[in-house]
């Protein structure tokens, strides 16, 4: 009996921006892995069995999700916004990589609204031009490749959407991000910082980087740096269209 494994994005937080071909896969899965406040999302149901765990342990879960289909279980990974944006896709390839006699298992990977996207519809369109995106944490690469991105992007007047800005964890590299942006001549576009965008206690918030301080942002926050051309019309925030 073969199973299958779907990797799905729950969106931002908001039950209406989680897809119907999501809730499908939510509906007809036996086992839901993932991080713990993300696999909380899912109600319980008889039939359903709910895999939480840690945050860091992707790998080893995305290897348990692929076991469970191999014997036959309907699995569902769940990410927070879309999986395949610093979420469990790419760690589910890792696994198979790893493990070449699941190869041949069924696997999905469903899209989800990412955080970036749903920030960015909160401020108008502040990615309305060439952007990027760049994930500050440094749990999986060192510290000089992000500068050295936010560097180049910044010269590059890319907008800058960024995630997992600041944690307990990692206090410091906000700043330092911050600081680097100010160096590369940043200072008067403007940030968007959009905290827990689509939950009850949302908050956005637009200053000059200049103005920027570390503490605006935690682990809940998306932080969009505008592009050179960025500008205000009345509380909105956008990129023109067109560059120069
Ligand atoms: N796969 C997810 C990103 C996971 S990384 C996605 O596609 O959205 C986790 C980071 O995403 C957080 O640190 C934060 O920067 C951002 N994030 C996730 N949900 C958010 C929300 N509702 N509001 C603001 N930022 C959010």
């Amino acid at each position: 009996m073969t199973g299958s494994l779907t990797v799905a994005g729950l969106g931002p937080g908001d039950e209406a921006l989680v897809t119907p071909e999501v809730s499908a896969a939510l509906a007809a899965a036996t086992d839901i892995l993932g991080y713990g406040p993300y696999v909380a999302r899912v109600a319980p149901r008889e039939g359903l069995t709910l895999h939480p765990s840690d945050n860091r342990m992707e790998v080893q879960r995305a290897s348990e999700a692929l076991r469970l289909a191999s014997e036959g279980r309907e699995v569902v990974v769940v990410s927070s916004g879309d999986p395949g944006v610093f979420g469990m896709a790419a760690a589910v390839f890792e696994a198979l990589e790893r493990a070449p006699q699941w190869q041949t298992l069924p696997i999905r990977v469903l899209p989800g609204v990412t955080a970036m996207l749903a920030a960015a519809a909160r401020a108008g369109a502040p990615l309305g031009h060439d952007f990027c995106a760049v994930n500050l944490s440094d749990n999986l690469k060192p510290w000089p490749l992000i500068e050295k991105r936010l560097r180049l992007a910044a010269e590059a007047d890319f907008a800058i959407a960024m995630y997992n800005p600041r944690s307990a964890s990692r206090p410091e590299g906000f700043g330092r991000a911050l600081a680097a942006l100010k160096e590369a001549g940043c200072g008067e576009r403007l940030v968007t910082f959009a905290r827990a965008v689509s939950a009850p206690e949302e908050r956005i918030e637009t200053v000059r980087l200049n103005d920027a301080t570390p503490d605006m942002a935690d682990m809940r926050t998306l932080v969009i740096v505008g592009n050179s051309q960025s500008r205000r019309v009345g509380r909105w925030v956008y990129a023109p269209r067109q560059a120069r």
